[in-house]
């Protein structure tokens, strides 16, 4: 393998029961490979012992880099901040409760070796409820791929590899980890990208964090990443499209009525048409006016080197 060096990348919000088993497991499949490592455990403002923990386990391991937000941010800010301080040749991230195996890691590697830029893990018998997370996601993966062009079935998994200087080539907002297959591939080939099956087990202690609120969440998200893939270069044809459309629509509504009118005929009364007609505008500038909003916080962050969390402390090593 070219590659030196793995960093390990694990988010983790209120997993004080898992982080000395999540420790433990991937030291023994990291030890036994030849490579450099390092392990970057992400604290996303836990209210429990997780930071206490985490920290006696930096303190006897200097591979184990801690680092502590100030609050909670959300699972894709933790995962940006770990893959900011990574200094791996590649980078692996996957969920702190262990419902993602550290024994698919150098399955992930060999792929990687093969050339891949991105391994997307894919959990094909996924332990999760099935109408509340299994079903939505189905949907989910469905739509994403359909709309991007990048047709994987699995986009939730967090266990996945990455050659780092694809990854750190793009930034990540709001709930974008979920896409993290899309957006990559706005910077390299599709055919770099590949699925393989990991294991998944159920989550043995603690809570999951996400419920079907998120949902909306994630469409906007969705909505966005397939904005930016096809007309960031060309805003212009994307809403003078939709304008030019919404303008004819108005007019032939417009010219019907009026001679409707001339022809001597009341037109008042139609309450409905008038609501749908407002509404379906409305929905419009809203979408529109979303999406300006989100390349303009593009714009904020990505100028300024804005992150988008806040490190109260890093342990051995350095906030970049
Ligand atoms: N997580 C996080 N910040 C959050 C929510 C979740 O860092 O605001 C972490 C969480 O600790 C876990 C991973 O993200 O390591 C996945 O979360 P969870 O297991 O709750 O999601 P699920 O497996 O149910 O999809
Ligand atoms: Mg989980």
């Amino acid at each position: 393998m070219r590659e030196k060096k793995l960093s390990i990348v694990i988010p983790l919000y209120n997993e004080e029961e898992n982080v000395n088993e999540l420790y433990n497991r991937l030291k023994e499949v990291l030890d036994a490979l030849p490579y450099d490592y390092e392990i970057i455990f992400v604290d996303d403002g836990s209210t429990d012992r997780t930071v206490e923990k985490l920290e006696e386990i930096a303190k006897k391991d200097s591979k184990v880099k801690v680092v502590e937000f100030a609050r909670n941010f959300g699972q894709t800010p933790a995962m940006m901040a770990g893959m900011d301080i990574a200094s791996g040749d590649v980078i692996i991230t996957m969920d702190g409760d262990l419902q993602n195996d550290p024994v698919d890691i150098p399955r992930l590697l060999e792929k990687i070796d093969e050339g891949y830029d991105v391994v997307s893990g894919w959990r094909k018998n996924r332990k999760d409820a099935t109408v509340s997370r299994k079903i939505p996601s189905k949907i989910a993966n469905w739509l994403i791929g359909k709309l991007t062009g990048v047709r994987i079935h699995d986009y939730g998994c967090s266990l996945k590899a990455y050659r780092s200087n694809v990854i750190k080539r793009i930034r990540l907002y709001g709930e974008m980890h979920r896409f993290i297959p899309a957006v990559v591939s706005t910077v390299t080939s599709p055919d770099k990208i590949i699925e393989i099956p990991v294991r998944h087990h159920p989550r043995k202690y603690g809570k999951s964090k996400y419920g079907i609120s998120r949902t909306f969440k994630v469409i906007v998200d969705l909505f966005y990443v397939w904005f930016v893939k096809k007309y960031m270069q060309k805003p212009i044809h994307f809403f003078g499209g939709i304008g030019l459309f919404l303008l004819f629509v108005g007019l032939t509504f417009f010219l019907y009525l009026l001679s409707v009118k001339l022809l001597g005929n009341p037109i008042g009364g139609r309450p409905l048409l008038v609501i749908s007609v407002m509404c379906i505008i409305a929905g419009l500038q809203m979408l529109t006016t979303g999406i300006i909003s989100e390349i303009l916080m593009r714009i904020y962050y990505e100028s300024q080197q804005k992150k988008p969390y806040v490190i109260r402390r890093v342990l051995n090593g350095e906030e970049n």
